[in-house]
């Protein structure tokens, strides 16, 4: 059986990863998103094994040391992880993985798995990100700056990205996703079984 595609969905906070997941997924049922692992606080709303699991430091450092993370990585000087198990036993059963998190977790992911599709959103300018990320309310303004400073230096490795989607209109962003994987299931590479079979 084709394994299912990994796909990697960095931006920076207030690009809006996660509304572009969501719309993309409310139309496809047959892809996973993987839930991460952190220690920052749970937002307001926020739900264990929904939007995270979240962790006391100490849980997660066992987690690194038992192997349990795909990738990790410190943020905002909080801890985010991917866990492993769910996402290898989906992509073995050929389902499609959405992974949501931040460059160095991605830039990790590539290196263990270079067949992994890395992509990058942005919104249409910096001023309509800054915008974001006050009007969501969520955060004090020493967080919204540290966030900011942290999107100046990751727009900086978009280039080792594989593809690019700004995230202007949502349901035109969220058919480039699908497009993506549609172009990644064709690829020649993850075809090669069925060539070898035929
Ligand atoms: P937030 O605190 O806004 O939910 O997430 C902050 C950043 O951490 C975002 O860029 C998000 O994509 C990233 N992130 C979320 N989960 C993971 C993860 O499992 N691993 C890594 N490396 N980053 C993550």
């Amino acid at each position: 059986m084709r394994k299912g595609t990994l796909l990697v969905l960095s931006g920076p906070s207030g690009s809006g990863k996660g509304t572009l997941v969501k719309e993309y997924t409310e139309k496809h049922e047959d892809v996973f998103v993987s839930v991460s692992a952190t220690t920052r606080n749970p937002r307001e709303g926020e739900r264990y094994g929904v939007n995270y699991f979240f962790l006391t430091v100490d849980e997660f450092k066992k987690k690194i040391e038992e192997n349990g993370f795909l990738e990790y990585a410190q943020f905002c000087e909080n801890y985010y992880g991917t866990p492993r198990e769910s996402v290898e036993k989906k992509l073995a059963e050929g389902m499609d993985v959405i992974l949501e998190i931040d460059v160095q977790g991605a830039l990790q992911v590539k290196e263990n798995c270079p067949e992994a599709v890395l992509v990058f959103t942005l919104p249409p300018s910096y001023e309509i990100l800054r915008e974001r990320l006050i009007g969501r309310g969520t955060e004090s303004m020493e967080v919204i700056e540290k966030r900011l400073s942290a999107a100046t230096e990751e727009l900086r490795q978009a280039m080792k990205y594989d593809y690019i989607i700004v995230n202007d209109k949502i349901e035109v962003a969220a058919e480039e996703l699908g497009a993506i994987l549609v172009a990644s299931k064709c690829k020649k590479e993850n075809n090669i079984d069925f060539i070898k079979e035929f």
